[in-house]
């Protein structure tokens, strides 16, 4: 249900470690370059490549709405334009009063393509952060061959 969380963590900034705080810093300035006038709802994000490099992106809106990026798509863009495959972490920034905004659903399969991705997800002040996984937001992702027997 929407606005419950059960399966993540709230952690304090000040508790993370230094990678992932930088991570997350490195998301809010990200932010500052959304491009959404439409809905004007900013969204930033970074990832963090295995061997330790960051790559921002931010949500992209076009006029003709449906084919916007997510922020996620567009930093995961930079990462495999740069050669990276295999993925850390991955931090989003958004601003909503009273909620976090974890990935869509589209940004999570997106994602998942990958491997397995800790999910870092604050606000612009970074004093708390929702604390969760790609595994944990996103069982049973759509999979080539996928062997899910039941
Ligand atoms: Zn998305």
């Amino acid at each position: 249900m929407a606005g419950q969380i059960s399966i993540s963590s709230i952690q304090k900034m000040k508790n993370l470690s230094a990678d992932i705080q930088n991570l997350l810093r490195e998301a809010v300035e990200a932010r500052l370059s959304s491009y959404s006038p439409y809905s004007n709802f900013k969204v930033g994000a970074a990832v963090l490549s295995e061997d330790g490099v960051i790559f921002k992106g931010c949500n992209v809106e076009n006029a003709s709405y449906p084919i916007g990026m997510c922020a996620e798509k567009t930093a995961f863009g930079a990462a495999i334009c740069a050669g990276k495959r295999k993925f850390k972490a991955v931090a989003i920034i958004a601003d909503q009063e009273k909620v976090f905004t974890p990935p869509c659903g589209g940004c999570r399969q997106f994602m998942s393509e990958f491997n397995e991705i800790d999910l870092y997800i604050s606000k612009p002040d970074l004093t708390n952060v929702l604390v969760t996984s790609l595994k944990d937001i996103l069982p049973l992702q759509f999979e080539v061959n996928a062997d899910y027997s039941f």
